[in-house]
């Protein structure tokens, strides 16, 4: 397993290769921010940066969007896959920030996570993104980078990913790290062909060295 140097050495390594990272979801107001991280679970951020500009301006306040019936939202999001559970979802969210929060997007972990369809990965991105508060969301490719790179044990799961990275990790560059790992996953390290052979991580990354024997 990576001890917390070797952790932050990967994620420095990583930030060399690619400097600027960072959401790429493309939001003006919390709120937003909110619906395209929701709107994103299993589609790519580019499939949902092009329907988000007419919704967004259809829907400008979660009081405008909990007005509107779960068939008109479908029209606008229609272009992405489970776009009708993702409707539902997106309207009773919109119905709560109003009931609840007075039409504002909570800034709290346990509040964000008591909206309908925000889970910790999705209530972890909206703080830090829209809120600079340290937190660590885990995605698939996070997942993977810590699982090659021997961060976590194979076996770990999401809970424990996010656990053992605040913990190897110190507090001010968790957002850095979340961004850092899914540029990685995306450009480097992908789940089917990683690029082990020009990779700089390659001399700590024990999953890299396997395939490399494997593919001489
Ligand atoms: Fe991923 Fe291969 Fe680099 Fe390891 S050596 S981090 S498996 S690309």
């Amino acid at each position: 397993m990576l001890n917390s140097e070797q952790t932050l050495q990967a994620i420095q390594i990583m930030g060399d290769m690619y400097p600027t990272t960072g959401s790429s979801l493309v939001a003006d107001t919390p709120f937003h921010f909110l619906l395209a991280v929701m709107l994103s679970a299993q589609t790519t951020d580019k499939a949902v940066n092009m329907l988000t500009p007419a919704f967004f301006k259809q829907y400008p306040t979660p009081k405008s969007l909990a007005a509107a019936s779960e068939l008109e939202i479908q029209k606008y999001i229609k272009t992405i896959g489970l776009y009708r559970n993702k409707a539902k979802y997106l309207h009773e969210c919109a119905q709560s920030l109003v009931d609840r929060f007075a039409g504002e997007v909570p800034r709290t972990r346990n509040e964000l996570m008591q909206l309908q369809g925000v889970g910790r990965k999705t209530a972890n991105v909206v703080l830090a993104e829209c809120f600079g508060i340290p937190a660590l969301a885990v995605d698939t490719h996070v997942s993977r980078i810590a699982r090659r790179l021997a961060i976590v044990p194979k076996s770990a799961t999401v809970s424990q990913i996010e656990a053992v990275l605040m913990n190897k990790l110190p507090k001010e560059i968790w957002i850095t790290a979340h961004h850092r790992m899914i540029t990685w996953g995306r450009e480097q390290c992908s789940a089917r062909a990683p690029k082990c052979r020009d990779c700089p991580l390659l001399f700590m990354c024990n999953e890299g060295q396997k395939r490399q024997k494997v593919n001489v």
